[in-house]
C-alpha cells in the first residue's frame, strides 16, 4: 500500500456498515436491515478478508491494535466477527483487539471471541427509557441491563458508552446513568453530549438544550466519573486502571492505522499523512472497493496533529512535535498562547495541553491556534 512507513508501527481499522435500525440522533455511515440482505453481508465478508490477506502480506507483522466498529459489527454474528478476527491476527496477536457491539447482540456466546478479542465497547447511551425512546435505539433499559452484565463478567476490558445532554433530561438523570454504568465495573467510559446532525430525524424534531447547558451536563457528569475513580484521559474517555483505549490513541497520536470498510478512515505516512477513502454508498463499495487515498498537505497534516492532540490530556509533546514537523513548537504557538485565558490550558517546557475548562472550547482553540483567529 503506498503511503506505508514500515519504521513505525501499524493500527488496523474494520468499518461495519450494518446496523438493524438506525437511530435518530445518527449521522455515521450505517445502513438499517431493510437496505441489506445476506448476500451483501457476505459479499462485503469476501472484500474485508480479502483487503486484509493482501495487507496481512505486504506487512508481515502483527498490528498494534485492532478495531472492528461500526455500525452495529454484531450484525454480522460472532461467527463472522471471529473469522475476520483471525484473518486480521495471521501475523500475530495485537497489544489490543478491540470490538464495538449494540447491547441487544451481546450474549453469552461473546465469550467465545477469546482469545482472538481483548476488549469490547458498548452502546449503552443511556440508563432510562424515555431517554432511549427520544434517541430511537433499538435496545431497551433491560437489553442495556442484561448486556452490562454479561460484561461484567466476562474476561474481556470493556467499555460503555454514555451519551448527555438530551433534550428533556435532568442532570440528575445524568448522574444517575452514569452511576448505574459505573456499577457493573466496566474499565472505561465514554460520555459525550448528544450531537444534532444535519438530515437526521432528530434534528428535524428538537432543539439542543444550548452550549451552556451542554457545559454544566459535562461539568458534573466529568466530577461524578472522577469521583468515581475514573480518570478523564481525553475529552470523551475515562478510564480506571490505566485502561486507556489504545487504538483510540494511535488516532490521538496521529499514529499509523489503516482502515477497511465503506466509511473506514486511515491515517499513513509520517510529517504528511495520507487519507484513505471517502465515505461511499454500499452498493459502490461492493462492486468496487477500489481504497483512495489523498495526501495531505504538511499544514493540513500539522492542523489534524493539533486537532486530535489537543483532546488528550496529555496534550502534545514539544519534542514529538518538533521531531514531526522540524519546527519549535513555542517558536510557532506561543504567542497565539500568550492570548488564551490562562485557565484553560497548562503549558510547560515539555508539554501544552488544555484543561477540563479549556476542552469546554476546544473547538475555538484549534481555530485560534490554527488560524490565528
Ligand atoms: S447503532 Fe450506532 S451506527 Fe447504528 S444507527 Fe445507532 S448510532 Fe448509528
Amino acid at each position: 500500500m503506498k503511503g506505508l512507513d514500515p519504521s513505525r508501527p501499524l493500527s488496523l481499522y474494520i468499518h461495519v456498515p450494518f446496523c438493524r435500525s438506525k437511530c435518530d440522533y445518527c449521522a455515521f455511515y450505517s445502513v438499517p436491515s431493510s437496505s441489506y440482505d445476506e448476500d451483501a453481508i457476505n459479499r462485503y465478508m469476501r472484500i474485508i478478508l480479502s483487503e486484509i490477506g493482501t495487507l496481512n502480506r505486504e506487512w508481515n507483522a502483527p498490528y498494534c491494535t485492532i478495531f472492528i466498529g461500526g455500525g452495529n459489527p454484531g450484525m454480522l454474528g460472532y461467527g463472522r466477527i471471529s473469522e475476520i478476527l483471525a484473518k486480521a491476527e495471521e501475523n500475530g496477536m495485537p497489544e489490543e483487539v478491540s470490538i464495538e457491539i449494540n447491547p441487544e447482540d451481546v450474549t453469552d456466546d461473546i465469550y467465545t471471541l477469546r482469545p482472538l478479542l481483548t476488549r469490547v465497547s458498548v452502546g449503552i447511551q443511556s440508563m432510562n427509557e424515555r431517554t432511549l425512546r427520544r434517541l430511537g435505539r433499538n435496545a431497551s433499559v433491560s437489553d442495556n441491563k442484561r448486556a452490562l452484565s454479561i460484561l461484567s463478567r466476562s474476561p474481556f476490558r470493556w467499555n460503555a458508552d454514555i451519551i448527555t445532554a438530551v433534550p428533556g433530561e435532568s442532570i440528575e438523570e445524568c448522574i444517575s446513568d452514569i452511576r448505574t454504568v459505573a456499577s457493573y465495573g466496566p474499565g472505561h467510559i465514554s460520555f459525550y453530549c448528544l450531537s444534532f446532525e444535519e438530515g437526521t430525524p432528530l434534528i428535524a424534531r428538537e432543539c439542543p438544550i444550548g452550549e451552556e447547558e451542554e457545559a454544566r451536563f459535562l461539568e458534573e457528569g466529568w466530577k461524578e466519573l472522577r469521583a468515581l475513580g475514573y480518570e478523564h484521559y481525553e475529552i470523551s474517555n475515562f478510564a480506571r486502571n490505566g485502561e486507556h483505549c489504545l487504538h483510540n490513541e494511535v488516532y490521538w497520536d496521529l499514529g499509523q492505522y489503516v482502515g477497511f470498510g465503506p466509511g473506514a478512515e486511515g491515517s499513513i505516512g509520517y510529517s504528511k499523512a495520507v487519507s484513505m477513502r471517502d465515505a461511499e454508498p454500499l452498493s459502490r463499495f461492493l462492486s468496487d472497493p477500489e481504497l483512495s487515498c489523498t495526501p495531505l498537505s504538511e499544514t493540513e497534516t500539522e492542523e489534524e496533529y493539533l486537532l486530535v492532540a489537543l483532546r488528550t490530556s496529555r496534550g502534545i509533546y514539544k519534542e514529538s512535535y518538533r521531531e514531526r514537523f522540524g519546527k519549535d513548537f513555542d517558536a510557532v504557538y506561543g504567542s497565539l498562547i500568550e492570548t488564551m485565558d490562562e485557565t484553560t490550558y497548562l503549558d510547560t517546557p515539555s508539554s501544552f495541553s488544555l484543561t477540563e475548562k479549556g476542552f469546554l472550547t476546544l473547538d475555538w482553540v484549534i481555530l485560534h491556534l490554527s488560524m490565528g483567529i
